[in-house]
């Protein structure tokens, strides 16, 4: 196989800085040579994240790399989305480590955490030191986090945490679970170690989706913090929100990374596959289909480094991030799948990635707001009324 250079068919490096390029290539040295000769073990055998490449993430500055300080590189938003890219183009189940451990744990830290939290855990993370997982979602409640039960009651200067959380990232190799728990005064985030009386981590088993990640069922019967483990600058659903949000910018650009991975797999693919005397990338329906996943990647890599910008200048708002999740994570599943379809039977062993980048995109597709909620989203942004 040729080594992989990406795809730029409308010249986008031109618009790119020597920082931001060599962020990328970094990445993309790090995948094609430390991450991807792993993969088929992790998702053939197991089912499981490979620990062992948590430090040397840490390592290259791609945890929380957007943030300032406390030992993370402080890239700027079109850098970081590379990033993003770079890591998917592995796997999701790589890209997502890097978007829980930054933008769901990190950021919150960084944005609303004591300094006594940030010196704590933030230098850890960064490092790849310590693991962290966001504890949202709930058995009953996904889209509309609001019905949340998990509930947190306040007993002097500790707190008391009980409920269930559900499909929960590196639940049970976290060191530290960001909580968000109802309380008297509203949503409040509490930072809960591993290993505290009453905490408990089984994970779930069965996925076809996400394999190479860790996805659990956090219990918490009883469990005790004290006041200086909740997060002091985060109060209501807009903490866990402005996190989302965060993730949500990363996932825009990691669904270019698969998606690219799948174009750039059938397109060597096509030309060396005979059919009917010649080869499948001689064939006008593949050509269609070429175009088309060129067509689409090209326009996705525009909309977010759009974005990025707007992020980079503090005029983002929310409803761009779901626009851009939302475009590009369909765009990439209809890829993965039309790439799966050229590869014909050899499509559906693990030899080739267009599979195990489609099954991906399904998880893809459902968390951080599924396709429908963003639609809804923008929908109500339009019209100013809530779709019922
Ligand atoms: C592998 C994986 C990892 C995850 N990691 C995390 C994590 O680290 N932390 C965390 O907190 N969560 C995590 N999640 C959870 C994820 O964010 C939720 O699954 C997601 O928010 C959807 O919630 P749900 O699964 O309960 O689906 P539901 O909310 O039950 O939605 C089911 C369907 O109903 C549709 N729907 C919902 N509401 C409406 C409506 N009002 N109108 C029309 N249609 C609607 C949805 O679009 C969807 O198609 C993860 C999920 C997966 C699969």
């Amino acid at each position: 196989m040729a080594a992989y250079t990406g795809v730029d068919f409308l010249l986008i490096d031109e618009l790119l800085s020597d920082e931001e390029k060599l962020a990328r290539e970094t990445v993309r040295e790090f995948v094609s040579k430390e991450f991807l000769p792993k993969i088929q073990k992790h998702v053939r055998l197991d089912g499981s994240f490979p620990m062992e490449i948590v430090g040397r993430l840490g390592e290259l500055g791609m945890f929380g790399a957007n943030l300032e300080g406390y030992g993370c590189a402080g890239m700027n938003n079109v850098a970081y989305g590379l990033v993003m890219q770079e890591l998917e183009r592995g796997d999701s189940g790589l890209r997502s480590f890097a978007s829980v451990q930054g933008s769901l744990v990190m950021y919150p830290i960084h944005r609303f955490g004591s300094e006594e939290q940030k010196q704590r855990w933030l230098p850890a993370l960064a490092a790849g030191e310590a693991v962290g997982c966001f504890g949202l979602t709930e058995p009953d409640a996904g889209s509309h986090v609001s019905a949340m039960q998990t509930k947190a009651v306040r007993q002097g200067d500790r707190w008391i945490l009980n409920g269930t959380k559900r499909w929960i990232t590196n639940g049970s190799v976290a060191d530290v679970a960001l909580i968000w728990a109802n309380t008297d005064e509203g949503v409040r985030g509490f930072l809960v170690e591993r290993g505290r009386p009453g905490f408990e981590a089984r994970d779930i088993k069965g996925k076809f989706s996400l394999r190479a990640s860790v996805t659990s069922e956090l219990y918490l019967q009883d469990v005790e913090v004290a006041e200086t483990d909740r997060l002091p600058g985060a109060a209501g659903l807009s903490g866990p929100l402005n996190c989302l949000n965060q993730a949500r910018y990363g996932i825009a650009w990691g669904a270019i990374g698969a998606a690219m991975a799948c174009y750039d797999e059938v397109v060597q693919y096509t030309r060396d596959r005979t059919v009917q005397g010649g080869p499948l990338a001689a064939k006008q329906l593949t050509q269609a289909k070429l175009v088309d996943m060129l067509t689409e990647i090209t326009k996705a890599q525009f909309l977010v480094l759009r974005v990025a910008q707007l992020k980079d200048q503090g005029k983002l708002h929310h409803t761009m991030v779901s626009m851009v999740k939302r475009n590009n994570v369909d765009a990439a599943l209809q890829i993965a799948r039309n790439a799966r379809d050229l590869l014909g039977a050899n499509g559906i062993v693990d030899d080739y990635q267009s599979m195990r980048h489609m099954l991906n995109l399904e998880t893809v597709r459902t968390y951080e707001g599924t396709h429908d909620i963003h639609t809804l989203i923008l929908g109500e942004h339009i019209t100013g009324m809530r779709a019922l």
